[in-house]
C-alpha cells in the first residue's frame, strides 16, 4: 500500500521505547522505502532539547540503529525528517505552541494535515494528553486523518481500562484509537489466521471432537533486570497474560470471520474472549490458577539472583513472575476442552508456542506399539525459530507394528531471503495505512480484563493463595505440573 504523507507525533519521546523500538522501526521502514518521502516525525516531551540534539541521540548515535559507515548517508537523510518539541514542565499544559509547531511542519513538509499521535508516556498521562489535544482541535478529522496509537498497559484492571476507554472516547471516535499489542505484529501470530482459515486440513479438526487440550507457553530466560519497580506493580498476569497471551488465545478460539476486514476479524476475537469462562468461585480459582516467583538459581550457565533480591523489588514481595491458568471456553466449538496457558520469567529457555494436542484415536488397534504415549500435536512456534511442526506416528521398519514419532515441520527461515518485519515496523505501517486489524478494540480489551480481573482479585485477597518459589532455570513450580491434566504434562520445549 502507498503510505500517505503524514506526521507522527511521539509523546514521551525522550524515553526508552522511542529510542529502542520506535525510531529504529521507523528508520528500517525508511530504509526499506516503505514511508512516503514526506514522512515526518515530531518527538514531544518535557526534557530540554531541540531538533539537533534529538536527531543526534535518537538517530545519528542511537545504538539500536546499526551505526555503520555504509548507512551514514541514510541515517543523516532520515534524521532530517525528525524534529523535536519541548513541552515545558508538564503534559497538562496549553498545546497552543505544539499546534503551531504541527501547523508549521505541515506547511514546510507537506503532510496534508494527516497526523498520528503516539502515546509513549506512562499510561496515567494518556487521558491528559488526549484532553489537551482535543482542546486545541488537534483530534478533529476534516479532510485529513487524526489517529492515536496507545501503548500498553491499557488499564490496570477492568475498571481502570473502562475508565481509560471512556476518557479517550470523550475526545475522539473509537475508530481513531489504535491500542497497540506488539505480539499481534509478529508474523507467526498472524499466521494463526492463515493456518486455520486458508487451509482445509486443520479447520475441520479444530474443535472439541478432535482436540484434547490446548497449551500455550510463554517462557523468558531473563529476570526482571532493571524493570523491577515497574514489575512490582504489574506481575506476570498483567504484563503478559491479559494482553499478549489472551490475544493469541482469541486467535486460536475465534470462529471464521466473514472476510479479512478489520472489523470482521475483531468482532470474532471479541466473541472469542467473551466466551472464556470467567472463574469467580475461590475453589475453582485455587485449583485452576498457579502463581510463582523465581528464586536464585542457575540460568543459561549463569548464577541468577532471586526476584526478591532484584533492584527495585520489595524483599517481601509476592508479585508473581510465573502464572499458569487452566480455563474452559463456553461455546459450541470448545465445550469441555481445557486450555492451559502459562507465562514466566527465568525459565531454562526463551520460547513462545501454541500446542494443539489432538485426541488419540477412539479405537487403538496398535495397542502396546508405543503410540499411546504420543498424542498428535500441532506446534506453532511464535518465537524464536518461527515456524510450525506436526508430530505424528510412523511405523518402525521391521516386523510387527512398533510406532515411532515423526515430525513434519516448516520454519520461516525456509522461505529464504524474505525479510520478516519487526512487530513495531508492521504495526506502525498498518496504523499509517489506517488498518486496525492488528490493534485491540475497546470491547476486546475490556473482555480480556473481565476474564483476568477475578483472578487478580483472588490472588490479591484470597485466603488460600500461595506464591510458590521455583529455582531460576527450572520450568516453574511443581504444583503447576499437577494443573495440567492426564499423563502428558507440559511440553517443555527442548525436553520432548
Ligand atoms: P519511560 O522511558 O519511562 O517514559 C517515557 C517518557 O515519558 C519519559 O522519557 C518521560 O519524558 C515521560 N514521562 C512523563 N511523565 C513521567 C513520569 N511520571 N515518569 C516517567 N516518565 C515520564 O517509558 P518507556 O519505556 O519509553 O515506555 C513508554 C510507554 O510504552 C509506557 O506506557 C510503557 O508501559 C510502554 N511500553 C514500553 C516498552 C519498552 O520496551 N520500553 C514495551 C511495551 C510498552 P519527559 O520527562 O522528557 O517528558
Amino acid at each position: 500500500n502507498k503510505i500517505p504523507n503524514q506526521l507522527l507525533v511521539i509523546f514521551g519521546a525522550s524515553g526508552d521505547l522511542t529510542e529502542r523500538k520506535l525510531i529504529p522501526a521507523l528508520f528500517n521502514l525508511f530504509q526499506g522505502k516503505h514511508l512516503s518521502p514526506r514522512f515526518t516525525v515530531l518527538g514531544v516531551s518535557r526534557s530540554t532539547g531541540d531538533d539537533a540534539s534529538f536527531r543526534e541521540r535518537m538517530v545519528l548515535k542511537n545504538k539500536f540503529i546499526p551505526q555503520t559507515i555504509g548507512n551514514f548517508g541514510l541515517r543523516k537523510e532520515f534524521s532530517e525528517r525528525v524534529f523535536y518539541h519541548d513541552l515545558g514542565d508538564s503534559y497538562d499544559t496549553d498545546y497552543g505552541p505544539l499546534k503551531d509547531r504541527i501547523l508549521a511542519l505541515d506547511a514546510d513538509q507537506g503532510v496534508a494535515g494527516n497526523v498520528i499521535f503516539y502515546f509513549s508516556t506512562p499510561p496515567s498521562l494518556y487521558g491528559t494528553i488526549a484532553k489537551n489535544l482535543h482542546a486545541r482541535g488537534l483530534l478533529e478529522e476534516l479532510d485529513s486523518y487524526r489517529r492515536l496509537i496507545v501503548e500498553k498497559p491499557f488499564g490496570y484492571d477492568l475498571e481502570s481500562a473502562r475508565e481509560l476507554n471512556r476518557e479517550l472516547q470523550q475526545y475522539c471516535e473509537e475508530s481513531q484509537i489504535y491500542r497497540i499489542d506488539h505480539y499481534l505484529g509478529k508474523e507467526t501470530v498472524q499466521n494463526l489466521l492463515v493456518t486455520r482459515f486458508a487451509n482445509s486440513i486443520f479447520e475441520p479438526l479444530w474443535n472439541r471432537n478432535y482436540i484434547r487440550h490446548v497449551e500455550i507457553t510463554n517462557a523468558e530466560s531473563e529476570g526482571v533486570g532493571k524493570r523491577g519497580g515497574y514489575y512490582e506493580r504489574s506481575g506476570a498476569l498483567r504484563d503478559m497474560f491479559q494482553n499478549h497471551l489472551l490475544q493469541i488465545v482469541s486467535l486460536v478460539v475465534m470462529e471464521p470471520p466473514i472476510g479479512p476486514q478489520p472489523e470482521e476479524i475483531r468482532n470474532e476475537k471479541v466473541k472469542a474472549l467473551k466466551s472464556l469462562r470467567v472463574m469467580t468461585d475461590p475453589k475453582v480459582l485455587f485449583s485452576h490458577t498457579i502463581r510463582g516467583q523465581y528464586l536464585a538459581g542457575s540460568c543459561n550457565g549463569e548464577q541468577a539472583v532471586g526476584y526478591r533480591e532484584e533492584e527495585g523489588v520489595d524483599p517481601q514481595s509476592t508479585t508473581e513472575t510465573y502464572a499458569a491458568i487452566k480455563f474452559y471456553v463456553d461455546n459450541w466449538r470448545w465445550s469441555g476442552v481445557p486450555f492451559y496457558v502459562r507465562t514466566a520469567k527465568r525459565m531454562p529457555t526463551k520460547v513462545t508456542e501454541v500446542v494443539i494436542h489432538f485426541k488419540t484415536p477412539h479405537h487403538q488397534i496398535f495397542r502396546g506399539s508405543g503410540m499411546e504415549q504420543y498424542d498428535n500435536k500441532l506446534i506453532i512456534r511464535i518465537q524464536p525459530n518461527e515456524g510450525m511442526a506436526i508430530k505424528f506416528g510412523v511405523k518402525v521398519p521391521g516386523q510387527g507394528f512398533e510406532v515411532a514419532r515423526a515430525n513434519l515441520d516448516f520454519y520461516y527461515s525456509d522461505l529464504g531471503q524474505v525479510t520478516v518485519m519487526e512487530p513495531y515496523e508492521r504495526l506502525l505501517l498498518d496504523a499509517m495505512n489506517g488498518d486496525a486489524t492488528l490493534y485491540a478494540r475497546a470491547d476486546e480489551v475490556e473482555a480480556a480484563w473481565k476474564f483476568v480481573d477475578p483472578i487478580l482479585k483472588y490472588w490479591q485477597h484470597g485466603e488460600d493463595v500461595v506464591t510458590y518459589g521455583y529455582s531460576s532455570g527450572m520450568w516453574g513450580p511443581k504444583n503447576a505440573d499437577e494443573l495440567i491434566e492426564g499423563d502428558f504434562g507440559w511440553r517443555n520445549p527442548g525436553e520432548h
